[in-house]
């Protein structure tokens, strides 16, 4: 088995790739268009991961030879093995990441499927907060936000999807004593937001803003 190398916004942005390729090639036949298409999709999931070992470059590679639906799921299953998913948190690590909400609702861990998760984020719908854990430049921070329960259909601005989004708020930490709020409209279903991630840019920013 392959040593877990990609991210799981990562295996996001290479499914898309092999996706589009696929769809791409069951329409164009001239072979010089499909040279072209291939090596765009080959390329850009080559740069995705900047230092592959030649086994993992091997595997991502294997996208220029999708031929049909059946090599795709192979394919795209052989990679979604080589996910490390998101890191292990115990509910005590929770609860001491949020300790300052004395009536904090955890998420139920058991049903987490760390595999397809790059930011835990869970809603509490009776005090309208919603939480975001996440590994910021290598610690695992906690952010609590604000949330209006009525949603609307809206691109998404952590993963840039149209989806049902939700105006969410968080204070963030200004230069003096004085805080600033940042909103943001994101996926109130974050399931289906880290399912469509494929770059956590924007939500390392808003982190980075009001942790
Ligand atoms: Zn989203």
């Amino acid at each position: 088995m392959t040593t877990p190398f990609i991210r799981p916004y990562e295996y996001n942005f290479i499914r898309t790739q092999a996706d589009n390729l696929s769809r791409q090639l069951a329409s164009v036949h001239d072979p010089d268009i499909r040279d072209a298409v291939i090596y765009s999709a080959s390329k850009k999931v080559f740069d995705l991961i900047p230092a592959m070992t030649p086994e993992q470059e091997e595997l991502l590679m294997r996208i220029k030879t999708i031929e049909s639906e059946e090599e795709l799921t192979d394919y795209l299953t052989d990679v979604a093995d080589a996910v490390h998913g998101f890191p292990a948190v115990t509910e005590a690590e929770l609860k001491k990441l949020f300790h300052k909400n004395k009536k904090l609702k955890l998420p139920d861990l058991a049903r987490l499927d760390v595999e397809s998760t790059t930011f835990l984020s869970w809603n509490d719908t009776g005090s309208g907060k919603k939480f975001f854990v996440y590994p910021l430049d290598g610690k695992i921070v906690g952010v609590e936000g604000r949330y209006v329960p009525s949603t609307q259909k809206g691109i998404c601005s952590l993963c840039n999807n149209y989806s049902d989004v939700t105006l969410v708020s968080a204070r963030s930490k200004g230069s003096s004593e004085s805080y600033k709020v940042v909103g943001n409209y994101m996926c109130i279903d974050s399931d289906e937001c880290n399912r469509h991630m494929t770059d956590p840019s924007s939500l390392e920013h808003f982190l980075n803003r009001v942790k």
